[in-house]
């Protein structure tokens, strides 16, 4: 056979060779030891948890590293391509604050080791595969739809390997004429790779989280273009991540199954493989039992829940660290208020197997990471997600930014800040009582604590003592002087020695107060809360509440 001939016929309008195409590639000039990772997106619009997660592993090893940190867009399969999928991929990580250094931007590209888009290297693939025919390592192969069915089937009932391999592969050695007659038909082809490899042998290959690992080799005729002369993933992934100079590549491990298919691939174009760090699946528990996370069932894989219900993004990439790396959550009590920067990540703390994705822990760090922040930067991000999300509340708390900044400034600062706030959406209950529009009283008093005759002379008594002029203690004394005179407990360890010889205790007065005040009976400092609602709604509270007593 002359594979030149055939080179010739199938890819009859490339005219470059590999070489021209490594003379745009060359080498980067990066020093010792800096790593170049990507990530590889499909514009599909569906963006999850998998993809940050490998992202912040990716940017980190990049930058800690002084390497390069680059997007490429896998967008080979068109037809799962959705309208502003790129935009939406740009928008993901610079929300997430993850930056570039090259690829893909809204309208081009920014780099010199593009195009970043996989269908506009179209040619570059030709190129390789041209090249590849030329040696005899590539083939087209005509088999429809039905034929392979029927392979398929012939494979079931004799009990054998599914696929393209061996005495299957049945257009391999196509003489050249019968190929010929094919092209000039106009019959579509593929074009699969000539596989040397065999079942029976093994290649060893070393991933930096999961260890040594051997498979059986590739047996299998892959294919390399489909007939739109567009590549798979296993060829494109290839070429680009050797042009791009990958050094790193991180992705999911249900690429292992098909890594044999890359190695073998790898070594056929004559390049060194990247190092590859295979990541762990993310997990939820469920009913008892670990399971995959799923698309299907459930909303938290998706990247716009975390948006939409308002995660920060400093919690949310705060506690992926927790999940990438073991050693994160002690560096993090260790370094309470240092930058994600700081930490160092590294392969060697990555999880082997699954990652348990836990929503309460991430609302827990949410509301550390949260309780760590200056009033004014709990306002900025909370008005920028309602006015998104919950456009009357922004209005509400832009109405006056000092008074939304002074309630949001409750608790805030001091060795062990209120930790109130989980994520934005919830935001507005808790804040809820500070604005008139939004309070919802309710005065049932029905909980322990007082009689109604005592909480009914509490509320009455109350207000002419009230000075909001009193600091703290005063306050506090004041609220002490009337549970004295309603013959309650003003020690609340006498009171707890002894509770049956008190109708109540100062406690109890207070949160008469509160719950006239605010509607419920948890809240922060109420004397802080009383300054800031002003002493004229302080009073209308009051008697309202107490009206409601007869
Ligand atoms: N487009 C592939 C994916 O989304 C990329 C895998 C890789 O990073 O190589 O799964």
């Amino acid at each position: 056979m002359d594979y030149h001939a055939l080179a010739d016929l199938l890819f009859a309008d490339i005219t470059q060779t590999p070489e021209d195409i490594a003379a745009k590639y060359p080498p980067r000039q990066l020093k010792e030891g800096a790593k170049v990772t990507r990530i590889a997106p499909s514009p599909t619009g569906f963006m999850h948890l998998g993809n940050l997660f490998g992202a912040i592993a990716d940017e980190r090893l990049a930058h800690q590293s002084g390497g390069i940190f680059y997007l490429r867009i896998e967008d080979t399969d068109q037809k799962r391509e959705v309208e502003g999928g790129v935009e939406t991929i740009l928008k993901v990580f610079s929300d997430y604050e993850l930056p570039f250094d090259e690829g893909a931007v809204l309208d081009g590209d920014n780099g010199l080791y593009g195009p970043y888009r996989q269908r506009q290297r179209a040619k570059i693939y030709q190129t390789y595969a041209k090249w590849l025919v030329q040696q005899g390592k590539a083939y087209p192969c005509f088999c429809t739809e039905a034929d392979l069915a029927a392979i398929r089937e012939k494979q079931a009932e004799l009990k054998e390997n599914f696929g393209y391999y061996g005495k299957y592969a049945v257009h391999r050695d196509m003489p050249f004429d019968e190929v010929k007659a094919k092209i000039d038909a106009g019959e579509p082809f593929v074009l699969r790779f000539r596989s040397e490899g065999s079942l029976e042998r093994r290649v060893k290959f070393n991933d930096l989280v999961k260890g040594t690992m051997e498979f059986p080799e590739n047996d299998q005729d892959v294919v390399l273009l489909k007939s739109d002369g567009i590549p798979t993933y296993h060829f494109a992934h290839v070429i680009d991540d050797h042009l791009m100079g990958t050094t790193h590549v991180v992705r999911g491990e249900e690429w292992l199954a098909t890594l044999p298919i890359h190695l073998q691939l790898f070594a056929a174009m004559g390049w060194k493989p990247p190092k590859y760090i295979h990541t762990a699946q993310l997990m939820k528990m469920d009913g008892g039992s670990k399971r995959k996370l799923s698309k299907r069932k459930d909303p938290e894989l998706a990247l716009d829940f975390y948006k939409e219900q308002g995660y920060c993004v400093a919690a949310v990439k705060e506690y992926i660290l927790t999940l990438l790396n073991s050693n994160f959550e002690d560096w993090r009590l260790a370094n309470p208020d240092a930058p994600l920067e700081s930490f160092n990540f590294t392969t060697k703390k990555m999880g082997v197997s699954g990652a348990l994705f836990d929503i309460d822990k991430l609302g827990d760090v949410s509301k550390n990471v949260i309780s760590r922040m200056t009033a004014d930067e709990v306002y900025d991000l909370l008005t920028e997600w309602a006015k998104q999300y919950d456009p009357d509340f922004y209005a509400i708390l832009a109405r006056d930014p000092a008074y939304s900044k002074a309630i949001l400034a409750i608790g805030r600062g001091g060795k062990k800040p209120r930790k109130d706030i989980m994520i934005w959406s919830q935001a507005k209950d808790y804040m809820s009582f500070f604005f008139d529009e939004l309070f919802v009283p309710d005065f049932s008093f029905s909980q322990d604590g007082l009689s109604p005759e005592l909480t009914r002379r509490a509320l009455e008594e109350y207000p002419a003592l009230y000075d909001p002029a009193d600091d703290n203690s005063a306050w506090f004394e004041k609220v002490k002087g009337l549970a004295a005179s309603l013959g309650c407990a003003t020690d609340m360890r006498e009171y707890k020695k002894n509770p049956e010889a008190y109708p109540g205790s100062v406690t109890d007065v207070s949160t008469v107060l509160r719950e006239a005040i605010t509607g419920r009976r948890n809240s922060p400092d109420l004397c802080e809360i009383m300054k800031l609602l002003g002493r004229e709604r302080v009073m209308k509270r009051l008697a309202a509440a107490r009206a409601t007593l007869g």
